[in-house]
């Protein structure tokens, strides 16, 4: 099976990747593995930050690197936490404290205009200096709860109200989330994309680094 490491540490993505990969032949390898070093994220957008991250597994660990960089965006705070989202509330900030954060930042704002999306940039990278990315990007709209609900997921599913399924995100079953999150529609984009390309693995195994 063709091995491919993922550049993230967050296990609740490990375990959404390699469930939405698992219908490909492809043995998702986290990037933790490896011992690879984070990257230090210091793009401004989403697609730079993955690029970074691929770019730094892929060089670490001599194979095809796939990386995410996902977030929240919510209108009323100008999209905010955007990039920031895994350090909203600080460096070393858990999920709760980014929600306590987030709820406390919308004090006040009233339901129709608690709107928000979640963003997820991926990007696939034959070897670090590939200058042909795969990228893919996605969105999910939905709302900001006023309190948490529900256990399932990570980070802020709690408060992401789904109108769609009529509950929140850490509601929905893993597999009903994963068909419909942004980094289940763009893994999906970027399936569709790799199964068109099918000189990707060729290339991967071939390209002298
Ligand atoms: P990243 O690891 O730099 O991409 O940070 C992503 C952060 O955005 C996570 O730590 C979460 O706080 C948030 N996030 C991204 N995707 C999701 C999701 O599917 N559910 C909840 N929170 C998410």
């Amino acid at each position: 099976m063709r091995k491919i490491v993922l550049a993230t540490g967050n296990l609740g993505k490990v375990r959404e990747f390699k469930a939405m990969l698992s219908s490909i032949d492809l043995d998702v390898v986290p990037q933790s593995a490896y011992k690879v070093p984070e990257a230090e994220e210091t793009g401004l957008t989403f697609v730079e930050n993955a690029l970074i991250k691929a770019r730094n597994a892929a060089a670490h660990t001599d194979l095809p690197a796939l990386a995410d960089d996902s977030g929240l965006a919510v209108d009323a705070l100008g999209g905010a936490p955007g990039i920031f989202s895994a350090r909203y509330a600080g460096v070393s900030a858990g999920d709760r404290a980014n929600n306590d954060k987030l709820l406390a930042e919308l004090a006040g704002v009233p339901t129709e205009q608690r709107t928000a999306r979640f963003v997820c940039a991926l990007a696939l990278l034959h070897h670090p200096a590939d200058p042909v990315p795969l990228i893919c990007q996605a969105r999910w709209e939905g709302m900001i709860l006023t309190e948490p609900r529900g256990a399932n997921g990570f980070g802020y599913d709690p408060l992401f109200w789904v109108p769609s399924e009529q509950c929140s995100s850490a509601e929905l079953e893993p597999d009903v989330k994963n068909r419909l999150s942004h980094r289940g529609q763009a893994l999906a984009a970027l399936i569709q994309q790799l199964s068109r390309l099918a000189s990707f693995w060729a290339m991967s195994m071939t390209v002298a680094r």
